[in-house]
């Protein structure tokens, strides 16, 4: 054992450290980032390293021979751990450099921002209407859209035999027998202000309805209505085709012309049809050899609400003295008008949420 030298040590061979040196150099040189240094400092002075197992071979060595391999592996682990720190530093510099330039803020850029929500054109339509009779002396009046039978239909003058109330057009709440629907008209606001306040009464009231349609480019199962009632003394129908023109006036342009044509609805006597004279083609294309108007199918008219004197039945049900009280109502469509004032062509762009129909609006909130 006397002549036991370190250079019969493998791992402790001159050439051998030499080499694992070199090795750990080189791959300290390789390494492109920290997370990779990290890596080659487990790898080549880690516990299990080449160099750390080399160390435990010192133990087996002549004593005399211990402190030869003892300076080898200490000069192997300065020159390793000095590779070590210089690509440390380098590394840490490149990093520093790269956030800075990463997370420069331009503060000249434009920003990401998220755009503005507005309100849906129907809401801003109903507002518009709204403002229109406010300005005339209406209140706005509002009622539950989950209604009963007896103000939906009965109250109304609607008999239980009428079409409207067989279960092709309403939507029953739970069985038919429940006595709930959801309404079908904004008329019911009429009967609960009737019940509810003395008259002269002016109101408007606008709101959802529902019907059992399918979504269509001219139906829909949930569209908006907009009331009006008036009840006072001596109104005439007079006051209604009156009080309808500035409405349409409003909504279409001074000038619109206007005409009522003879209808039925239960809860007014006499009714009528309110027609405009076709903003577009004035009515021209209705005269035979002129070119058609898809907005009123050259027809020349365009039909708008129904519209009449409030059936006196209607002002007993509601506990109103017919003699003394007269009154007129009417009923809109929120949609029809959108699409006439606007020509909106399809029923269904108004309900898909298509920010390509809303945009043209205008951002109004
Ligand atoms: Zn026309």
């Amino acid at each position: 054992m006397s002549n036991y030298d370190p250079v019969e040590v493998t791992p402790l061979h001159a050439d051998e450290m030499a080499r694992m040196q070199a090795d750990a150099l080189d791959a300290i040189k390789a390494a492109r980032d920290l997370d990779e240094l990290k890596q080659v400092r487990l790898t080549h002075v880690g516990d299990r390293s080449p160099i750390a197992l080399a160390n435990r071979e010192i133990g087996v060595l002549p004593p005399a021979a211990r402190a030869e391999a003892g300076k080898r592996i200490g000069g192997a682990r300065k020159a390793i751990a000095e590779g070590l720190a210089v690509r440390q530093a380098e590394l840490e510099a490149e990093r520093d450099e790269r956030v800075l330039v990463e997370e420069t803020v331009d503060v000249t850029l434009p920003s990401g921002r998220a755009p503005h929500g507005a309100r849906h054109p129907l809401t801003t339509l109903q507002e518009r209407i709204a403002d229109v009779f406010v300005a005339m002396g209406y209140g706005v009046a509002e009622g539950p859209e989950l209604e009963g039978e007896w103000f939906n239909f009965d109250a109304l003058n609607i008999s239980p035999d009428h079409p409207a109330r067989s279960e092709h057009d309403t939507f029953f709440v739970e069985s038919v027998d429940s006595g709930k629907v959801l309404r079908t008209q904004t008329s019911p606001v009429q009967i609960r202000t009737l019940l509810s306040r003395k008259p002269p009464i002016y109101v408007i009231a606008p709101g959802k309805v529902f019907r059992t349609d399918e979504l269509d480019a001219t139906h829909t199962p949930v569209f908006h209505q907009i009331e009006g009632l008036a009840i006072d003394e001596g109104l005439t129908m007079a006051h209604l085709k009156g009080t309808l023109d500035r409405f349409a006036e409003v909504m279409f342009g001074e000038g619109i012309t206007t005409r009522f044509r003879p209808n039925y609805f239960p809860f007014t006597e006499p009714s009528a049809e309110m027609d405009l004279k076709c903003f577009v083609c004035r009515g021209d294309s209705a005269i035979p050899g002129n070119p058609p108007c898809r907005t009123c199918k050259s027809e020349g008219w365009i039909e708008w609400g129904g519209c009449g004197m409030v059936n006196p039945r209607v002002l007993i049900a509601c506990g109103v003295d017919p003699g003394r009280y007269s009154g007129f109502a009417f009923g809109m469509g929120v949609e029809r008008t959108l699409m006439f004032r606007h020509n909106a062509e399809d029923m269904r762009d108004m309900v898909e949420g298509d920010v390509r129909f809303t945009l043209p609006f205008g951002m109004e909130v």
